[in-house]
């Protein structure tokens, strides 16, 4: 996974320090400066940086209250801070540590150990980051998983709600599906699924539109600010697209599959449910396969 320069907040009110901690850094991130609480934390919600260089002892809000401020924001919480102070004591030390800061550097520090702290810092988040990417990705096709299905259609609810916009929503399933895997094999079926994952993107034109697998055979798409007519058209444009797919076999030879589409869009208020409409688009998907497979259907009472 390709990764820009991660990002430091040095906050610090003594000028001199933040020059010095800027040119141990800057070479290898991306580095934000604050000189009082107030900005830091300013600072910190609207860059949202990787890790926080913290001093204790400013002018106005100290160290500790600018931790407590990050800490109590869902925003900035998860953002590790390192305790960079002239106050060395120990009982310093273990207040600022029993504070949730990440990591605790004397006054006068050095700038090798500066470097590598921060290394170890910054290689947690990275590894958090990959640990949450991939949490959210479906192993086999690459495309989002149904876990990260279940949050976007709570992101994409609560805006449809919020600013009464039809949220439209596909339900699609690969037909003969087990015909398929009988003749060709499983491993075989598995490119299928890839391949047609592969084409939603190549369909879907607005960044708002979001495709998953659902599981085994069974992809969705999330069409927000979309009504039912536009919904069934880019469901046309996707069932037209997997037709069309001409997919190599392992023996050189090759194959195509068809897709069934249940196609539903609403406009949601607090009264409906996500799982109605889950529910709605399947039984519009239950009609495209009873009246003959390869096709759309739309969601009729
Ligand atoms: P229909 O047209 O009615 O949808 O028929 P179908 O055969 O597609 O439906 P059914 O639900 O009976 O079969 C789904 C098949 O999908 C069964 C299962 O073996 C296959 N399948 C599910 N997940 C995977 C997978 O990850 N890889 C492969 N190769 N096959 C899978
Ligand atoms: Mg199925
Ligand atoms: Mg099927």
């Amino acid at each position: 996974m390709e990764r820009e320069k991660n990002s430091i907040l040095i906050v610090d009110d003594e000028k001199l320090n933040l020059k010095v901690l800027l040119n141990i850094l800057h070479a290898d991130y991306t580095i934000y400066t604050a000189k009082d609480g107030p900005t830091a934390i300013e600072m910190a919600r609207e860059n949202k940086p990787d890790l926080i260089l913290l001093d204790i002892i400013m002018p106005g809000m100290n160290g500790y209250d600018v931790l407590s401020e990050l800490k109590n924001d869902e925003a900035t919480r998860r953002i590790p801070v390192i305790f960079i102070t002239g106050l060395d004591s120990k009982e310093e030390e273990e207040k600022g540590l029993s504070m949730d800061a990440a990591d605790y550097i004397g006054k006068p520090f050095s700038a090798a150990i500066v470097k590598l702290r921060v290394k170890n810092q910054i290689q947690i988040v990275n590894q958090i980051r990959t640990i949450e990417q991939l949490s959210k990705l479906d192993q086999l096709t690459q495309i989002p998983n149904r876990r990260s299905l279940d949050q976007q259609m709570v992101m994409d609810w609560g805006l449809a709600i919020r600013e009464q916009m039809p949220l439209g929503f596909l339900m699609m399933d690969i037909d003969k599906f087990k015909v398929y895997n009988d003749t060709y094999g499983h491993l075989q079926g598995d490119v299928v699924l890839q391949t047609v994952a592969k084409t939603f993107e190549q369909v879907l034109k607005r960044s708002s539109d979001f495709a998953a697998r659902f599981g085994g055979e069974e992809f969705c798409i999330l069409l927000p600010n979309t009504d039912i007519d536009g919904a069934v058209t880019i469901a046309e444009l996707v069932r037209k697209a997997v037709e069309a797919l001409i997919i190599p076999c392992a023996d050189g030879t090759t194959t195509t599959v068809t897709l069934s589409i249940g196609a539903y869009s609403l406009i949601p208020t607090k009264n409906d449910s996500i799982q109605d409409m889950i529910d709605k688009s399947d039984q519009a998907l239950y009609k495209a396969k009873e009246t003959g497979r390869n096709r759309v259907c739309r969601y009729e009472e």
